[in-house]
């Protein structure tokens, strides 16, 4: 059987290295908000080429806390891509402002630059990316629209560490990037962690404040804050995936590109562009008959995944909350698309074998 991700066989080459980072946090007899977050927060912002980096508890409250940020007036509007995964569109939900769908482009499924300009209203005061499965959004005509109309922009990089556009990288663009280490993504934890990248001082101060109870000094509180602080075990895991990460890029490239040469044309494969160095967090591929397909390659002992099988719109839980917001395209993708076995720990041989099982439906 070829698993679709086995997190056991993902983290082994590591374990060594984790025992040691695990004995370091433990004897240092401190486990919230200490060096080894301090040491991840610098060296994660210097990879997204980012001025400061907040560590939070997860790719949520990342979100959540990036948007609280700028204390917009209740009921504002925020635009998000109608395809995202549920997380994007609850951080505007639960800071009581309204999500506003906008469809992406059929071929990168990333949110359309041309439908922003004309979701805009004066209501509206953000915009949220998603750099979906590892690709970037369009990011130049983004922060020119964003420039254009006064607009914040929050991107959503859970999908993306490292992926580039136009040789930019994930969570350098906008006002704020949201990163998640949820235990599955490109850089994961072993266990819920995340953060917040931003290029502006006051910005991050905010973020840091906001994390730790609203308070900047210790037992004195200005804002109402949360607790969404990151521990010292997972920054020192995360300190030792984060040498790994541009790897384990390199080794989803490298199976992505099988995958793109050697799947016969009845998929619809993802857009490749030379504008885009993308990091397939998920390679997808799209099929009027999905299911059947799925089912297909359980028989032949090949597991898949689907991201995600249920649009936003269309969700229980959005009911009263996206109501009137039509998005056919988010449907379609959601009705063909077929996330295949892409992980660190799969090998070429693993993907020649799906291949050959794709071929043959
Ligand atoms: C995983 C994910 C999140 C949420 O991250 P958590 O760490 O699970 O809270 C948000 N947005 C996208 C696009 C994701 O894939």
């Amino acid at each position: 059987m070829i698993e679709y991700e086995n997190l056991h066989h993902l983290n082994k080459p590591l374990f060594d290295e984790y025992t040691q980072a695990f004995r370091e946090v433990m004897e240092s007899g401190w486990y919230i908000l200490g060096k080894k977050t301090e040491e991840f927060e610098k060296q994660y912002a210097a990879y997204c080429q980012a001025e400061h980096c907040i560590g939070v508890a997860n790719g949520l409250d990342a979100l959540t806390l990036a948007l609280r940020a700028f204390n917009f007036p209740k009921g504002s509007e925020v635009i998000v891509p109608s395809n995202t995964y549920i997380a994007t569109i609850l951080s505007i939900v639960q800071n009581d402002l309204r999500p506003v769908l906008v469809e992406p482009d059929i071929h990168s499924y990333n949110i359309d630059p041309a439908g922003i300009e004309a979701a805009i209203t004066p209501a509206t005061r953000a915009i949220m990316v998603v750099h979906l499965y590892g690709k970037l959004c369009e990011m130049d005509k983004i922060m020119d629209i964003a420039k254009k109309h006064n607009l914040k922009v929050i991107e959503d990089g859970a999908q993306s560490h490292g992926a580039t556009f136009k040789n930019k990288v994930s969570g350098s663009f906008g006002d704020y990037g949201a990163h998640s280490f949820y235990p599955t993504k490109n850089l994961g934890a072993m266990g819920d962690a995340g953060a917040v990248t931003t290029n502006d001082a006051e910005l991050a101060t905010t973020i840091r404040t906001l994390r730790n109870y609203g308070s900047k000094v210790k037992y004195y509180n200005e804002r109402v804050g949360v607790n969404s602080r990151l521990d010292e075990l997972q920054s020192a895991l995360l300190l030792v995936k984060l040498r790994y990460l541009d790897k384990i890029n390199e080794h989803k490239r490298r199976l992505a590109a099988l995958y793109l040469e050697n799947l016969k044309s009845d998929f619809i494969k993802p857009m490749v562009h030379p504008d885009y160095k993308d990091v397939y967090h998920i390679f997808n591929i799209r099929h009027p008959k999905r299911d059947d397909l799925k089912a297909y390659m359980l028989k032949h002992e090949v597991k898949t995944d689907i991201h995600y099988p249920v649009a936003p719109v269309d969700q229980e839980a959005m009911k009263g909350i996206l109501d009137g917001q039509s998005t056919p395209v988010a449907r379609e993708i959601h009705r063909t698309t077929l996330s295949l076995p892409i992980s660190y720990y799969h090998s070429e041989s693993d993907i020649h074998r799906v291949i050959e099982v794709m071929n043959a439906f």
